[in-house]
């Protein structure tokens, strides 16, 4: 019987950037001189880089050429006009602040709108947006349905808002102290998981019953939207830009790093409906980015950000892009590997507390598959477990989350399905003698941020 072509990667390559495989033993040396830390690993160390797909995008030959006609005036550059064009017209937004990266619009978007005391509700707050909401002495509050926490339950929108936990919220400390809702797409904490269409709309009702100003952190917004389209009932005939228009349309305004899907290495912006919210943005953008029509970026990084925008929502780009996640989880699953289900759009999890089972929690399992997987294939992931945790500041006690996960995090455009077998491989390799990997132990830890810095020994070394 004939078969479907395979689905391979929908561009050619015109530009190559050598990287280099490492023996065994220099990968055992690096690996001991970074401290057992791959945070301190030089890049060049490094086969496949997994560690995030945050401003790691390779760009298109229109992206660099549009680099070469960067407009640098102080105010009112062509390449400004363009981006706000093409934001207006993909998302309905008419007005846009460039800013350096994503938390620099949330800096502005809070200081805005934020007081003391106030709370913010977000399906799943990403580490900076909580970070800012707690910088402005807000209370960021995470009401992601339960399934959300359920690692093996291959649900189709695990990112979605449990509405009935936002109208609780709002009825426990009143809408006069929520300033703004917010949804995460998708949803970065989470996995990676979408948020489906009809969620957002529910959300978007609550909201408009309580008179309370509905924003996105649009980051992936359209390996979202691919997600609604694949998923969702009534979505299927419709495109990823006839998708994302309807998102953007039941919100108000949005926060965005450039760094995931405008497929840029650096860049950012926030988007709103509302003039009078613009000109009160404007003034902080002055204070904190700069001129309101370049906010902290050059001409050919606004030039660069609106042609990403313009090839992410490319169906050939976003179904290679989504696929070759799914192509590397397929592979792990078949292997009888236990990852979070179902991949996200971004990365997929290994479940490193059931991948170890024999490794303590206190000897950091998840670390010591990222170890591991350096060792076996010069691949580097991050944790997402109980170092990155930290401590409980009141009892210094490891402040152990609900699962210690490996996150292999996949730039956009960047590897090839081949670079996804290799990691596949040394994965399984890894898994089919886990039974020899060791826990580790801190041989110099950070009061805060622990994760970047640390240094750890094997835990049977002397
Ligand atoms: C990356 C990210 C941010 C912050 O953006 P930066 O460009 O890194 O400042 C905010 N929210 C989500 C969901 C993200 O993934």
């Amino acid at each position: 019987m004939e078969q479907h072509l395979p689905l391979a990667e929908p561009y050619r390559i015109k530009v190559v950037e050598p990287i280099r495989m490492t023996s065994r033993e220099e990968r055992e040396m690096l690996i001991r001189q970074a401290g057992y830390n791959p945070f301190l690993l030089p890049s060049e160390a490094v086969y496949i880089d997994l560690l995030t797909d945050s401003g790691t995008s390779a760009m298109s030959d229109r992206q660099w050429a549009g680099m070469m006609v960067g407009d640098e005036a102080y105010a009112g550059s062509r390449n400004f006009y363009h981006l706000q064009a093409v934001v207006e017209e993909l998302m309905g937004f008419k007005y846009v602040i460039p800013t350096h990266q994503g938390r620099a619009a949330e800096n502005i978007l809070f200081t805005v709108m934020l007081h003391e005391g106030n709370v913010v509700p977000n399906n799943m707050h990403f580490d900076t947006t909580k970070a800012h909401v707690l910088h402005k002495h807000g209370r960021p509050v995470d009401l992601v349905i339960d399934a959300a926490y359920e690692p093996g339950l291959p649900l189709p929108f695990k990112g979605n808002m449990n509405p009935a936990k936002l109208e609780a919220l709002i009825a426990q400390v009143g809408r006069e102290n929520i300033p703004i809702v917010m949804l995460t797409l998708t949803c970065n904490s989470g996995g990676g998981q979408p948020v489906s269409m009809a969620n957002i709309r529910e959300v978007r009702e609550v909201c408009r019953r309580y008179g309370l100003p509905l924003f996105l952190d649009a980051c992936r917004f359209a390996e979202n939207a691919y997600f609604i389209k694949q998923r969702e009932e009534g979505y299927r005939d419709k495109t990823v830009r006839e998708i994302v228009k309807e998102i953007f349309s039941y919100a108000d305004g949005c926060t965005m790093s450039a760094k995931k899907d405008a497929l840029v290495n650096i860049g950012g912006f926030l988007a709103l409906r509302d003039q009078d919210l613009y000109q009160k943005c404007s003034v902080w953008a002055v204070l904190f980015e700069g001129f309101p029509t370049y906010g902290g970026l050059a001409g050919r990084d606004m030039e660069a950000m609106a042609r990403g925008l313009t090839e992410v929502v490319d169906e050939a780009y976003l179904a290679s892009r989504i696929g070759q996640v799914r192509y590397l989880a397929e592979q792990l699953t078949a292997a009888g590997i236990p990852i979070v289900q179902p991949p996200g759009g971004h990365a997929v999890y290994l479940d490193a507390g059931a991948f170890l089972p024999h490794i303590p929690r206190d000897q950091f399992p998840a670390w010591a598959l990222t170890v591991a997987l350096y060792l076996e294939g010069g691949v580097r992931a991050v944790e997402i477990g109980t170092v990155l945790a930290g401590r409980n500041p009141e009892t210094g006690a490891h402040d152990y989350p609900r699962l210690d996960l490996v996150r292999l995090a996949i730039p956009r455009r960047v590897y090839t399905d081949r670079h996804m077998d290799v990691v596949a491989r040394a994965v399984i390799n890894i898994y089919s003698r886990r039974d020899q990997i060791r826990g580790l132990c801190f041989t110099y830890e950070a009061p805060v941020l622990r994760h970047f810095t640390a240094r750890f020994k094997p835990v049977d070394a002397a």
